[in-house]
């Protein structure tokens, strides 16, 4: 059975790094940067549009993100966005939008080694032939980054599955989506490879700052998704963010993303409009004051405004939805 999506928001509804020299990604072998003070593993100066994750991959903090953009509109929105100048797509096997992500690759004629293409194992068994199967409806060789997107079902097998197309050099890093930290140190101590990321939901309202905390200590780099909420809790209009935003003549949209590329987290915002493509991109000419990033940090409410991936009900109903 094809994988739908069976939720409004996510993924779940359903829904979830040239290779090094090594295989790195070993949790042996993070590397920290001792200018990073707090341990994050991967770094970001206020001047650089990536990040380093833990095997020295270069990932660009602003990506696109294609989940819910209908099959028939995704190559037109992923052609807009790489005009915009976005090199970095985030997809998945359960969005079913991978070919049409293709095609606008293809066509596109940026040079390969200029794109970060990440895509998502769905819950399933036989993670080398989704492997291929994404592969070619993406119309490529290799992966930037390839997420297991839901950690349920066997997800320990698929993870040594990946880690052999990590070390085949089929995938630049490999990581995690929607792992809570009792899974995610779980699959790490009892694992060869460090995942590079955990994708999870990350914005205003459920800012994971702990949990960014304890992923920088262990190698992982935070990525968000959701970076707006997809709007709930009225974010578009919130009067934190909009007198943040009037300040520095920017929208609370750009606030939003500023707030979380200046705490070193990869955001993935999506979008159908050209415009809003374009807004969403225009956030490294300016910076948020302390003072500013505390008042964002207050309206944390340590909650998903979707589900938890930790509700039995959840657990069930999207483990039991089956990939490709
Ligand atoms: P999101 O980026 O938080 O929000 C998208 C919504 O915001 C859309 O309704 C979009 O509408 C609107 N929007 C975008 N830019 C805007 C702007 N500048 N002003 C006003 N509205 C704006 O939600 P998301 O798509 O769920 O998350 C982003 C990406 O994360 C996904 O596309 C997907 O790649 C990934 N994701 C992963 C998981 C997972 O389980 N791993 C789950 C969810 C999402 P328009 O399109 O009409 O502009």
């Amino acid at each position: 059975m094809r994988a739908t999506l069976i939720y409004g928001a996510d993924d779940a509804r359903p829904a979830p790094p040239a290779l090094a020299a090594e295989p790195a990604q070993h949790s042996t072998r993070v590397h920290h940067d001792a200018s990073n003070q707090d341990g994050r593993s991967a770094t970001v100066s206020d001047q650089s549009r990536h990040v380093t994750l833990n095997n020295g991959v270069q990932m660009p903090i602003l990506g696109f993100g294609v989940f819910q953009i209908p099959p028939d509109q995704t190559e037109q929105a992923v052609t807009d966005a790489l005009a915009t100048g976005y090199r970095h797509l985030d997809t998945a096997q359960a969005y079913q939008n991978e070919e049409a992500v293709g095609r606008a690759i293809a066509t596109s004629g940026i040079p390969r080694a200029e794109l970060f293409v990440t895509t998502k194992l769905w819950v399933q068994d036989g993670a080398k032939r989704a492997f291929e199967q994404s592969l070619a409806r993406l119309g490529l060789d290799y992966l930037d980054l390839y997420l297991i997107h839901q950690p349920f079902g066997d997800y320990y097998s698929s993870w040594r599955a990946m880690q052999d197309l990590y070390k085949q050099g089929v995938v630049k890093a490999i990581g995690v989506a929607n792992f809570y930290p009792d899974r995610l140190v779980d699959l790490m101590d009892h694992n060869e490879v460090t995942p590079a990321v955990n994708q999870v939901e990350t914005h205003p309202f459920f800012q994971r700052q702990d949990y960014q905390q304890l992923m920088g200590e262990r190698g992982v780099q935070l990525e968000s998704w959701g970076p707006f909420a997809e709007g709930r809790n009225n974010l578009f209009s919130d009067p934190t963010l909009s007198q943040i935003g009037a300040a520095h003549g920017k929208s609370v949209a750009q606030v939003v993303l500023r707030w979380l590329i200046q705490r070193q987290v990869v955001v993935i915002p999506k979008s159908v409009r050209p415009e809003r493509m374009a807004e969403n991109f225009d956030v490294f000419d300016f910076q948020l004051t302390d003072e500013e990033m505390g008042r964002i940090a207050a309206m944390d409410t340590g909650a998903s405004v979707f589900f938890d991936h930790r509700d039995p009900e959840m657990v069930s109903r999207i483990g039991n939805v089956r990939g490709t």
